[in-house]
């Protein structure tokens, strides 16, 4: 069955065309500046990459191009709607109510629409391009694949704040964690290429892109993972703060005179990283570049992304009293060398006995960075949402 993949930003729509049974990737692209002009890009597997101007003024002109293209005669890879069986979407906040993938509904659409307060950015933009699909693919069973699922196992000493209880049971403030689809697949894989059985193993996976977390994966379940509430929670990123003292918000509000969404709009776009390089770049390859050209802001920002890092997979290993295995993926965690060395300098202890020429130079391929006999072992695993997903979908329309 060939699953078409659904990631729907606001303004933005990736979409892969996957043979799941094969699982090869038969068609992928993107829909950019939705509501703006529009401009499509597309690619099937082993043709020439298109990039179009199309006007896209809202996700159902984007979504009709996108099956345009995947149907098109001569540059197409599937004769008609009726050979895509399924369509599998990404939602990002699932809250509470889903612990697992599930078949959409209006009971569903419903239920993802009151977590929109949950991630304002992210959810509202997920339904729509649902209710999209479903206007030009009447009939076609649709999942929602949800970013927080995967944590839902998480105990409640692990979810819980340190905050009146009230507000948990008003307003469900709690920790729910992201990335749940990219760390159940990594540390599935890496029990895979251990070949240890999945429910026994305690691994650690640091998903680096431009949000980053870091998961504590328990006999197959997510115990703890640094992102909260929100996103904005954990790692130091791209351009999120991650955790930092709460007073901080007060402090700096009076000193650059700002509103509480000024302030969140620092937190959010203005930090991490990209602040503390003195707003030279969130991406690591900028960093990289400054930092051997001898910028010394560029370094500190990496430094204190790699320490960070450190400093939760130590955290982890003390939730799980103990680790198997580390996992880095994502862009950083899959391409930098840099980062990866340095965090794993920290982690002589633990019992890594870290690999730095396999190390080095290392982007995008699986591979082992400890050497034989390592107590605990380091991987790149490269990590695969889209993949996750059409298989999610696929389990559970057959
Ligand atoms: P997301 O899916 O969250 O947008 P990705 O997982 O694609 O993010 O990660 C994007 C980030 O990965 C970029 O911002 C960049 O910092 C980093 N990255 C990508 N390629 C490289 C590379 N070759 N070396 C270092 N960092 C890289």
């Amino acid at each position: 069955m060939n699953v078409l993949v659904i990631n729907c930003g606001s303004s933005s729509l990736k979409f892969q065309l996957i043979n799941a049974e094969t699982e090869d990737v038969l068609a992928k692209g993107i829909c950019e500046r939705i509501g703006i002009d529009g401009r499509l890009t597309y690619q099937p597997t082993g043709g020439e990459k298109e990039k179009s101007d199309k006007a896209m003024p809202t996700h159902t002109e984007a979504i009709q191009y996108v099956i345009d293209a995947l149907t098109n005669a001569e540059t197409g890879v599937v004769k008609s709607l009726d050979e895509i069986g399924a369509v599998g979407h990404r939602v990002v906040h699932g809250g509470e109510r889903f612990a697992s993938s599930v078949v959409i509904t209006e009971d569903v659409k419903k239920a993802i629409e009151e977590c929109n307060e949950l991630a304002p950015l992210h959810n509202p933009a997920n339904l729509i391009g649902i209710e999209a699909c479903e206007k030009l693919m009447p009939g076609t069973p649709m999942v929602a694949v949800f970013d927080t699922a995967f944590h839902q196992t998480m105990p409640e000493k692990a979810y819980m704040y340190g905050l009146p209880y009230e507000y948990y049971e008003k307003y469900k403030v709690r920790r729910y964690g992201f990335h749940g689809t990219s760390h159940s697949y990594v540390s599935k894989k890496a029990a895979e290429v251990i070949e240890r059985p999945y429910d026994q193993l305690k691994t650690i996976v640091c998903h680096l892109g431009n949000g980053s977390s870091v998961t504590a994966v328990m006999n197959g379940k997510s115990v703890d993972t640094s992102m909260g509430l929100t996103p904005l929670e954990g790692l130091v990123m791209g351009t999120r703060s991650g955790d930092i003292d709460p007073a901080i918000m007060e402090f700096i509000a009076g000193k650059e005179n700002l509103d509480i969404e000024g302030v969140m709009n620092v937190l959010n776009k203005k930090s991490g990283v990209f602040g503390l390089s003195g707003e030279l770049s969130s991406d690591f390859r900028d960093l990289t570049d400054a930092m051997n050209n001898g910028d010394k802001k560029a370094k500190i920002a990496m430094d204190v992304f790699s320490y960070r890092v450190a400093k939760y997979i130590g955290s982890y290993a003390a939730a799980m009293n103990g680790v198997d295995d580390i996992v880095f993926t994502a862009g950083i965690g899959e391409n930098d060398d840099y980062v990866r060395e340095q965090v794993c300098s920290y982690l002589d202890y633990l019992g890594v006995d870290f690999d730095k020429e396999v190390n080095k130079g290392l982007r995008g391929t699986q591979k082992e960075l400890t050497k034989p006999g390592s107590k605990v072992r380091v991987f790149v695993i490269p990590t695969n949402e889209e993949l996750a997903i059409a298989r999610e979908t696929l389990a559970l329309v057959k």
